[in-house]
């Protein structure tokens, strides 16, 4: 599912001698699928340059409405709605962390508050919007959107370990697209600057510089999920790809959250008409009308008589929260009783969340999820990736 890129290469492509997060730009297309036609930006300061098609143009004026607006193949930018110039892509460069409000008008789509530049480009007679903004501002916007801001201190500082060494792990995801992230659950979600909770910020500075590493210095893939149900799962039961660090682990920490348990009944007849569409060659006649299924530990393979189905495409085709689930026979129906919420690799977040609350610092939460891995600075991983 995730193709880690080697370091080295990426370094070489993307850091040159940057050797720290706060320096490192990140290049996210918002508004990721909208078919933008008109866009208004708004700054709030004065510290904006504005470049059009490469050319120096005079700042942007403070509270001003620049719009952009889709024309055939380009883009026109007007002020205060009299036309500015047509052009092939339009740049808002802030001089620092400065903010700006972006709002598509055409479609209607809600407001945001972005931080530091904004590139518009003009892409199939529709306009590519894209936020590049620092590291360490980026991951702050995705913590504040995944997992909101009510949350533990010590928790962000996990999150924000695990959403920087994702992004550094995915850089070349978008390549073809022209960018390095969306702004969609496809990587991580962002909607704009993180302004809800300061301890977001604190703990993005905190651990300023650190991912996690394997055993042979490379970037981890950094999984997470909702809720483990109790146990997580391995990689490869799921994404059929092993890593040393993802292997199943007891977790007492989330049984009694939120996302710990889950029902779903299912009719008998859609159970075998599922059946029969799934094994047309087998004679589903044969399978048992009557039968539990019990899962006291996760497994990859529901197995009962002759029929074996990987719990991942039960889980797809009956949309269920977890695969790890046991079945009732209650006549009629099946009951399935399951266990926790998502694919159940890598970092149980509610059971993080509790391991915060109860005293737990950041770094024994990521070791007991993630096995055999360090959290080490960039820097120190760059000199150590240099000898090789
Ligand atoms: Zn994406
Ligand atoms: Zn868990």
């Amino acid at each position: 599912m995730f193709k880690q890129v080697s370091f080295t290469f990426f370094w070489v492509l993307f850091f040159g001698f940057v050797t720290n997060t706060e320096a490192q730009l990140i290049d996210v297309n918002c508004y990721n699928g909208s078919l933008l036609s008109d866009i208004e930006f708004l700054p709030t300061s004065n510290d904006f340059e504005l470049i059009i098609d490469g050319e120096k143009q005079k700042s942007a004026i403070v509270n001003s409405i620049y719009n952009i607006t889709a024309d055939d193949d380009s883009l026109l930018i007007s002020l205060d709605f009299s036309p500015i110039k047509k052009a092939k892509n339009i740049i808002f460069k802030a001089s620092n962390n400065c903010s700006f409000k972006i709002k598509p008008t055409l479609p209607l789509l809600s407001q945001r508050i972005l931080e530091q530049s904004v590139l518009f480009t003009s892409s199939n007679c529709f306009i590519k919007l894209d936020n590049i903004l620092s590291l360490d501002n980026y991951v702050a916007g995705v913590i504040e959107a995944e997992v909101g801001s009510k949350q533990p201190f010590e928790y962000y500082k996990v999150q924000a370990t695990i959403c920087r060494t994702y992004v550094l792990a995915h850089m070349r995801k978008h390549e073809k697209e022209g960018y390095n992230m969306c702004d969609k659950e496809h990587c991580q979600v962002f909607k704009g600057k993180s302004m809800a909770n300061i301890d977001i910020t604190k703990a993005v500075d905190e651990t300023s510089n650190s991912v996690i590493v394997d055993e042979n210095l490379n970037l981890i893939v950094a999984a997470f999920h909702s809720n483990c149900g109790g146990q997580t799962i391995s990689s490869a039961d799921i994404w059929n790809k092993a890593q040393s660090y993802l292997q199943p682990v007891r977790d007492t920490f989330c049984i009694n959250s939120r996302n710990a348990h889950w029902e779903k009944e299912v009719s008998k007849k859609n159970w075998f008409k599922y059946l029969n569409k799934k094994f047309p060659q087998i004679d589903s006649i044969k399978f048992p009308r009557n039968f539990n299924y019990a899962q006291p530990i996760r497994s990859k393979e529901f197995v009962v008589k002759d029929i074996k189905i990987l719990l991942k495409d039960l889980r797809s085709d009956f949309t269920l929260k977890s695969t790890f689930f046991s079945v009732e026979d209650a006549g009629e129906t099946l009951i399935f009783k399951g266990r926790g919420f998502g694919h159940g690799i890598g970092l149980c977040q509610e059971g993080a969340i509790r391991m915060a609350k109860t005293g737990y610092s950041y770094a024994d939460i990521i070791h007991f999820y993630f096995k055999n891995v360090t959290i080490v600075n960039l820097s120190k991983l760059f000199f150590f990736k240099d000898l090789d």
